[in-house]
């Protein structure tokens, strides 16, 4: 994804998506300098608007990485948003929109300035970015995923009927709203109306899905995956050493361990492949990438991006365990045939 930063609000770095930019030239190229600041009040107020969900999320400590725009509009990447602040996460930016609206609307009463003329349509610069405003706030908060609304609705029912199912009935009523967005775009020839039905049906189904395997993955307990037939090696240990344990014992990376049975380092044929015989492991170890045995599977997965193996301590940081990326792929898989299972 290819996209430029363009300036930072409240430490959140804005970035426009290429796509953006050359949505930008086209709207230039047909409506000339009337429509390009008409496109850029409109950017704005998204901005505005993502900013709107930003501010209250940093109040609940939700880390927010940049906003993001893309032609379809903005988004606000961000943690994991928690569930007991979502409702004012996610009403922040709808509000936000209304009072844009409202304000714009009032100024154009007063003062207006008319930009842009399109088939003997006259579009007034504030009054029309006040209408759009008022649209934005008013269009995200249908109560269906991927839009506010949908984190609303899922707000104010979760207590009641749980998350999973709150999550669930609001990604299908987006489903549904896209499909019929999707055939009246069919009958009125509209593409951008089919490219946003598209949108929200892969955004609604997405937040569903991604919720369910988040909630299956917190089931897996690490002691019951990892693998506690541990083979740890000295430090002293030569490279040599190390290929006939290879040879014996059919693993591809040893822990480390001092004589004190501390963990210091972890060893695999891909530090030794390009080294000579007499290296000693100690020199060529990398730090080893640890979790608690009681820590969840959600973080496990994160920190095997980085290793191609995680070594598990108990409570008195003993090494107790030793999980692959062969042995994530092996679970993953049999959760697969398990995952018809849920609801
Ligand atoms: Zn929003």
């Amino acid at each position: 994804m290819q996209s430029f930063k363009l300036l930072k609000i409240m430490g959140i770095p804005i970035e426009l998506h290429i796509t953006f930019l050359l949505l930008l030239l086209a709207v230039y190229y047909f409506w000339g300098i009337g429509g390009f600041i008409l496109y850029l009040f409109l950017f704005s107020s998204v901005v505005l608007h993502e900013l709107g969900h930003s501010f209250v999320a940093k109040k609940y400590g939700v880390h927010i990485e940049k906003i993001l725009l893309l032609p379809i509009g903005g988004m606000a990447i961000m943690d994991k948003i928690p569930e007991k602040g979502e409702f004012k996460i996610a009403i922040a930016g709808p509000i936000v929109s209304m009072i844009l609206g409202v304000l714009f609307l009032t100024l154009s009463s007063f003062y207006d300035i008319n930009l842009l003329k399109i088939d003997s349509m006259e579009y007034l610069l504030f009054s029309t970015v006040g209408i759009l405003n008022i649209f934005l706030g008013l269009f995200n908060l249908l109560p269906a995923f991927p839009m506010d609304g949908g984190r609303i609705l899922r707000a104010l029912i979760s207590g009641k009927i749980g998350y999973l199912k709150a999550t669930k009935i609001a990604s299908s009523i987006g489903q549904l709203f896209s499909m019929l967005m999707f055939g009246y775009g069919i009958i009125s020839f509209n593409i951008i109306l089919l490219l946003i039905a598209v949108f929200i049906y892969f955004g609604a189904h997405q937040e569903y899905a991604t919720l369910l395997t988040y909630r299956i993955f917190d089931r897996i307990k690490i002691d019951e995956i990892m693998s506690d037939q541990i083979i740890a090696v000295p430090p002293e240990t030569t490279t040599k050493e190390l290929v006939d344990l290879m040879f014996k014992y059919k693993y591809m990376g040893y822990p480390v361990v001092d004589t004190n049975g501390e963990l210091i380092g972890s060893v695999s044929f891909d530090d030794i492949v390009a080294v000579s015989d007499d290296i000693l492991v100690s020199d060529i170890m990398k730090p080893p990438i640890v979790v608690s045995k009681y820590g969840d599977f959600n973080e496990l997965l994160h920190k095997m991006n980085n290793s191609e193996r995680i070594y598990v301590k108990d409570d008195t940081g003993k090494l107790v365990g030793i999980i692959s990326k062969t042995d994530i792929i092996r679970i993953l898989k049999i959760m697969g045939l398990k995952l018809n299972d849920i609801d």
